[in-house]
Protein backbone atom coordinates (compact mmCIF):
# COMPACT_ATOMS: atom_id res chain seq x y z
CA UNK A 1 0.00 0.00 0.00
CA UNK A 2 1.19 3.34 -1.01
CA UNK A 3 1.54 5.82 1.74
CA UNK A 4 -1.25 8.58 0.29
CA UNK A 5 -3.53 5.17 0.26
CA UNK A 6 -2.45 4.04 3.33
CA UNK A 7 -3.63 7.73 4.53
CA UNK A 8 -6.84 7.57 2.91
CA UNK A 9 -7.50 4.23 4.86
CA UNK A 10 -7.09 5.36 7.98
CA UNK A 11 -8.81 8.26 7.11
CA UNK A 12 -11.82 6.02 5.75
CA UNK A 13 -11.41 3.41 9.03
CA UNK A 14 -11.25 6.38 11.23
CA UNK A 15 -14.50 7.98 9.55
CA UNK A 16 -16.33 4.32 9.94
CA UNK A 17 -15.45 4.16 13.29
CA UNK A 18 -16.58 7.60 14.54
CA UNK A 19 -20.04 6.67 12.50
CA UNK A 20 -20.18 3.42 14.01
CA UNK A 21 -19.74 5.21 17.68
CA UNK A 22 -22.52 8.09 16.33
CA UNK A 23 -24.70 5.35 15.87
CA UNK A 24 -24.20 3.28 18.82
CA UNK A 25 -24.89 6.53 20.72
CA UNK A 26 -28.14 6.91 19.11
CA UNK A 27 -29.19 3.79 19.81
CA UNK A 28 -28.04 3.49 23.30
CA UNK A 29 -30.31 6.69 23.68
CA UNK A 30 -33.29 5.63 22.86
CA UNK A 31 -32.66 1.86 24.93
CA UNK A 32 -32.13 3.65 27.68
CA UNK A 33 -33.90 2.05 30.62
CA UNK A 34 -35.46 4.73 32.89
CA UNK A 35 -37.70 2.76 34.87
CA UNK A 36 -39.82 -0.49 34.53
CA UNK A 37 -42.71 -2.54 35.65
CA UNK A 38 -43.87 0.93 36.59
CA UNK A 39 -45.81 4.06 34.52
CA UNK A 40 -46.12 7.86 34.28
CA UNK A 41 -49.44 9.01 34.09
CA UNK A 42 -49.32 12.64 32.78
CA UNK A 43 -52.28 15.21 32.86
CA UNK A 44 -53.27 17.89 30.66
CA UNK A 45 -56.11 20.26 30.50
CA UNK A 46 -56.58 22.79 27.59
CA UNK A 47 -55.10 23.20 24.63
CA UNK A 48 -54.96 25.60 22.12
CA UNK A 49 -53.03 26.74 19.20
CA UNK A 50 -51.53 30.31 20.79
CA UNK A 51 -49.95 32.82 19.19
CA UNK A 52 -46.68 33.44 21.27
CA UNK A 53 -48.18 36.94 22.38
CA UNK A 54 -51.34 35.69 23.58
CA UNK A 55 -51.16 35.39 27.69
CA UNK A 56 -52.45 31.62 27.97
CA UNK A 57 -54.62 30.93 30.67
CA UNK A 58 -53.50 28.68 33.71
CA UNK A 59 -53.95 24.81 32.60
CA UNK A 60 -53.74 25.96 28.71
CA UNK A 61 -50.56 24.69 26.90
CA UNK A 62 -50.03 25.96 23.58
CA UNK A 63 -50.05 23.33 20.60
CA UNK A 64 -47.04 23.83 19.70
CA UNK A 65 -45.63 22.65 23.17
CA UNK A 66 -47.83 19.58 22.86
CA UNK A 67 -45.94 18.83 20.02
CA UNK A 68 -42.28 19.30 21.38
CA UNK A 69 -43.42 17.46 24.48
CA UNK A 70 -44.42 14.22 22.05
CA UNK A 71 -41.06 15.01 20.39
CA UNK A 72 -39.24 14.41 23.72
CA UNK A 73 -40.78 11.37 24.89
CA UNK A 74 -40.02 10.04 21.62
CA UNK A 75 -36.28 10.76 21.08
CA UNK A 76 -35.98 9.93 25.00
CA UNK A 77 -37.42 6.57 24.65
CA UNK A 78 -40.76 7.16 26.61
CA UNK A 79 -43.42 4.25 25.22
CA UNK A 80 -47.13 6.26 25.13
CA UNK A 81 -49.18 3.14 25.88
CA UNK A 82 -52.93 2.84 25.74
CA UNK A 83 -55.22 3.49 28.69
CA UNK A 84 -56.35 -0.08 28.32
CA UNK A 85 -53.03 -1.18 28.42
CA UNK A 86 -52.33 0.73 31.41
CA UNK A 87 -55.10 -0.73 33.58
CA UNK A 88 -54.24 -3.96 32.41
CA UNK A 89 -51.60 -3.86 34.20
CA UNK A 90 -52.48 -2.02 37.09
CA UNK A 91 -55.55 -4.26 37.65
CA UNK A 92 -54.58 -7.46 36.03
CA UNK A 93 -51.10 -7.98 36.39
CA UNK A 94 -50.31 -7.79 32.40
CA UNK A 95 -46.37 -6.25 30.94
CA UNK A 96 -46.20 -3.14 29.65
CA UNK A 97 -42.81 -1.84 27.80
CA UNK A 98 -40.09 -0.24 29.84
CA UNK A 99 -40.55 4.03 30.21
CA UNK A 100 -44.22 3.69 30.03
CA UNK A 101 -45.75 6.32 29.53
CA UNK A 102 -49.67 7.47 29.40
CA UNK A 103 -51.57 10.76 28.45
CA UNK A 104 -54.67 12.73 29.91
CA UNK A 105 -56.77 15.33 29.36
CA UNK A 106 -59.02 16.14 31.75
CA UNK A 107 -62.46 18.57 31.67
CA UNK A 108 -63.64 17.15 28.34
CA UNK A 109 -62.83 20.49 26.19
CA UNK A 110 -63.53 20.49 22.64
CA UNK A 111 -60.08 21.55 21.93
CA UNK A 112 -58.84 18.57 22.37
CA UNK A 113 -60.48 17.47 19.38
CA UNK A 114 -59.65 20.32 17.34
CA UNK A 115 -55.92 20.84 18.28
CA UNK A 116 -54.52 18.05 20.73
CA UNK A 117 -56.32 14.96 18.83
CA UNK A 118 -54.29 16.04 14.92
CA UNK A 119 -50.97 16.47 16.91
CA UNK A 120 -51.58 12.89 18.64
CA UNK A 121 -52.37 11.20 15.40
CA UNK A 122 -49.63 12.91 13.85
CA UNK A 123 -47.35 11.13 16.95
CA UNK A 124 -49.31 7.74 16.24
CA UNK A 125 -49.87 8.61 20.31
CA UNK A 126 -53.08 8.03 22.23
CA UNK A 127 -54.69 9.48 25.36
CA UNK A 128 -57.47 10.18 27.42
CA UNK A 129 -60.32 12.52 27.80
CA UNK A 130 -61.77 12.65 31.23
CA UNK A 131 -65.38 14.36 30.17
CA UNK A 132 -67.89 16.14 32.55
CA UNK A 133 -71.18 14.69 31.33
CA UNK A 134 -73.46 17.49 31.62
CA UNK A 135 -71.26 20.00 29.80
CA UNK A 136 -71.31 17.70 27.12
CA UNK A 137 -75.00 16.68 26.84
CA UNK A 138 -75.97 20.73 27.50
CA UNK A 139 -74.26 23.16 25.36
CA UNK A 140 -73.31 26.42 27.45
CA UNK A 141 -72.67 29.40 25.30
CA UNK A 142 -70.77 30.72 28.00
CA UNK A 143 -68.76 28.35 28.71
CA UNK A 144 -65.67 27.22 26.58
CA UNK A 145 -67.24 24.74 24.10
CA UNK A 146 -67.00 20.45 25.25
CA UNK A 147 -66.77 17.72 23.05
CA UNK A 148 -69.54 16.55 21.88
CA UNK A 149 -70.78 12.96 21.48
CA UNK A 150 -70.16 12.68 17.83
CA UNK A 151 -66.48 13.83 18.61
CA UNK A 152 -66.08 11.32 21.04
CA UNK A 153 -66.85 8.72 18.96
CA UNK A 154 -64.35 9.85 16.38
CA UNK A 155 -62.02 10.12 18.87
CA UNK A 156 -62.51 6.57 20.35
CA UNK A 157 -62.37 5.44 16.53
CA UNK A 158 -58.93 6.26 16.59
CA UNK A 159 -57.95 4.75 19.85
CA UNK A 160 -58.41 7.05 21.97
CA UNK A 161 -60.32 7.09 25.52
CA UNK A 162 -63.10 8.61 27.64
CA UNK A 163 -64.10 8.20 30.69
CA UNK A 164 -65.37 9.93 33.76
CA UNK A 165 -64.50 13.22 35.37
CA UNK A 166 -68.21 13.01 37.15
CA UNK A 167 -71.84 13.74 35.79
CA UNK A 168 -72.34 17.43 37.38
CA UNK A 169 -69.56 17.21 40.06
CA UNK A 170 -67.08 19.57 38.35
CA UNK A 171 -68.41 22.82 40.59
CA UNK A 172 -68.62 24.02 44.13
CA UNK A 173 -71.20 24.07 46.31
CA UNK A 174 -71.71 25.50 49.54
CA UNK A 175 -71.28 23.24 52.39
CA UNK A 176 -72.26 23.39 56.05
CA UNK A 177 -68.48 22.13 57.33
CA UNK A 178 -66.45 25.12 57.10
CA UNK A 179 -69.28 27.52 56.13
CA UNK A 180 -67.54 28.01 52.99
CA UNK A 181 -67.54 26.32 49.21
CA UNK A 182 -66.37 22.95 48.33
CA UNK A 183 -65.82 20.58 45.92
CA UNK A 184 -69.36 19.01 45.01
CA UNK A 185 -68.06 15.33 45.43
CA UNK A 186 -66.74 16.01 48.77
CA UNK A 187 -68.68 18.56 50.47
CA UNK A 188 -71.67 17.31 53.00
CA UNK A 189 -73.95 19.97 50.81
CA UNK A 190 -76.06 22.56 52.79
CA UNK A 191 -79.50 22.25 51.60
CA UNK A 192 -81.07 25.52 51.37
CA UNK A 193 -84.95 24.88 51.28
CA UNK A 194 -84.22 21.84 54.63
CA UNK A 195 -82.09 24.63 56.02
CA UNK A 196 -79.41 21.76 57.12
CA UNK A 197 -76.81 19.81 55.81
CA UNK A 198 -77.41 16.42 54.08
CA UNK A 199 -76.99 13.50 56.15
CA UNK A 200 -74.23 10.57 54.94
CA UNK A 201 -77.03 8.30 53.25
CA UNK A 202 -78.25 11.45 51.34
CA UNK A 203 -74.44 12.14 50.28
CA UNK A 204 -73.43 8.82 49.03
CA UNK A 205 -76.71 8.39 47.31
CA UNK A 206 -76.31 11.99 45.47
CA UNK A 207 -72.23 10.63 44.88
CA UNK A 208 -73.58 7.43 43.69
CA UNK A 209 -76.31 8.85 41.10
CA UNK A 210 -73.94 10.60 39.66
CA UNK A 211 -71.34 8.17 38.30
CA UNK A 212 -73.74 5.61 37.70
CA UNK A 213 -75.56 8.01 35.58
CA UNK A 214 -72.70 8.95 33.02
CA UNK A 215 -71.27 5.25 33.22
CA UNK A 216 -74.91 4.85 31.78
CA UNK A 217 -74.74 7.98 29.07
CA UNK A 218 -71.28 6.46 28.38
CA UNK A 219 -72.98 3.05 27.84
CA UNK A 220 -75.45 4.69 25.44
CA UNK A 221 -73.29 6.97 23.43
CA UNK A 222 -69.87 5.12 23.17
CA UNK A 223 -71.03 1.30 24.10
CA UNK A 224 -69.10 -0.84 26.72
CA UNK A 225 -65.86 0.44 28.17
CA UNK A 226 -63.54 0.44 31.30
CA UNK A 227 -65.15 2.95 34.43
CA UNK A 228 -62.66 5.13 35.26
CA UNK A 229 -62.34 8.20 37.43
CA UNK A 230 -60.61 11.63 37.88
CA UNK A 231 -61.67 13.39 40.20
CA UNK A 232 -62.88 17.13 40.06
CA UNK A 233 -60.13 19.08 41.61
CA UNK A 234 -58.29 16.50 42.56
CA UNK A 235 -60.42 15.78 45.80
CA UNK A 236 -61.83 12.68 47.07
CA UNK A 237 -62.27 10.61 50.43
CA UNK A 238 -62.85 7.18 51.67
CA UNK A 239 -67.00 7.79 51.23
CA UNK A 240 -65.92 8.56 47.45
CA UNK A 241 -63.72 5.91 46.77
CA UNK A 242 -66.78 3.49 48.72
CA UNK A 243 -69.50 5.22 46.26
CA UNK A 244 -66.95 4.61 43.57
CA UNK A 245 -66.26 0.78 43.84
CA UNK A 246 -69.83 0.41 44.35
CA UNK A 247 -71.07 2.20 41.33
CA UNK A 248 -67.96 0.05 38.98
CA UNK A 249 -65.39 2.81 39.03
CA UNK A 250 -61.70 0.40 38.31
CA UNK A 251 -59.54 3.13 38.63
CA UNK A 252 -59.18 6.53 40.35
CA UNK A 253 -56.88 9.37 38.95
CA UNK A 254 -55.81 12.02 41.46
CA UNK A 255 -53.57 14.41 40.93
CA UNK A 256 -51.09 13.45 43.92
CA UNK A 257 -47.71 13.65 41.61
CA UNK A 258 -45.66 10.19 41.32
CA UNK A 259 -44.95 7.15 39.68
CA UNK A 260 -47.32 4.12 39.26
CA UNK A 261 -47.07 0.72 40.51
CA UNK A 262 -49.73 -2.42 40.18
CA UNK A 263 -52.15 -2.84 43.29
CA UNK A 264 -53.43 0.51 43.79
CA UNK A 265 -56.33 1.81 42.71
CA UNK A 266 -55.53 5.45 43.13
CA UNK A 267 -53.53 6.85 39.81
CA UNK A 268 -51.04 9.44 40.74
CA UNK A 269 -50.51 11.94 37.43
CA UNK A 270 -47.70 14.38 36.90
CA UNK A 271 -49.16 17.58 35.51
CA UNK A 272 -47.70 18.73 32.05
CA UNK A 273 -50.12 21.21 31.22
CA UNK A 274 -49.53 24.52 32.49
CA UNK A 275 -48.25 27.17 29.55
CA UNK A 276 -44.90 27.24 30.89
CA UNK A 277 -43.78 23.61 30.94
CA UNK A 278 -41.84 23.18 27.96
CA UNK A 279 -40.44 20.20 27.02
CA UNK A 280 -37.20 20.71 28.93
CA UNK A 281 -39.36 21.48 32.03
CA UNK A 282 -41.53 18.58 31.25
CA UNK A 283 -38.28 16.58 31.16
CA UNK A 284 -36.30 17.32 34.22
CA UNK A 285 -39.59 16.92 35.93
CA UNK A 286 -39.82 13.61 34.80
CA UNK A 287 -36.24 12.93 35.99
CA UNK A 288 -37.42 13.09 39.67
CA UNK A 289 -40.04 10.57 39.47
CA UNK A 290 -37.14 7.32 38.26
ZN1 LIG B 1 -61.23 19.14 36.06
Amino acid sequence: MSYTRYVMFVVLAAGLAAAAAVLHLRTEGTSLIYYKDKAIVLVYHDIRQMPASEEAGASTLGADRLEDHLMMLESRGFQIISMDAFAGFMLEGRSIPPNAVILTFDDGYESFYSDAFPILKRFGATASNFIVGISSDLFNPDAEPHLTWEQMRELKAHGMGIYSHTYNLHRMVPADRTGSEEPALTARMHLEQKRRSETEPEYRRRIFSDLTFLEKRFEQELGRDRSLLAFPFGSYDELVLEEGAKAGIELFFSVEEGINVPGSRIVKRINAGEPYMTSDYLWNRLTAFF
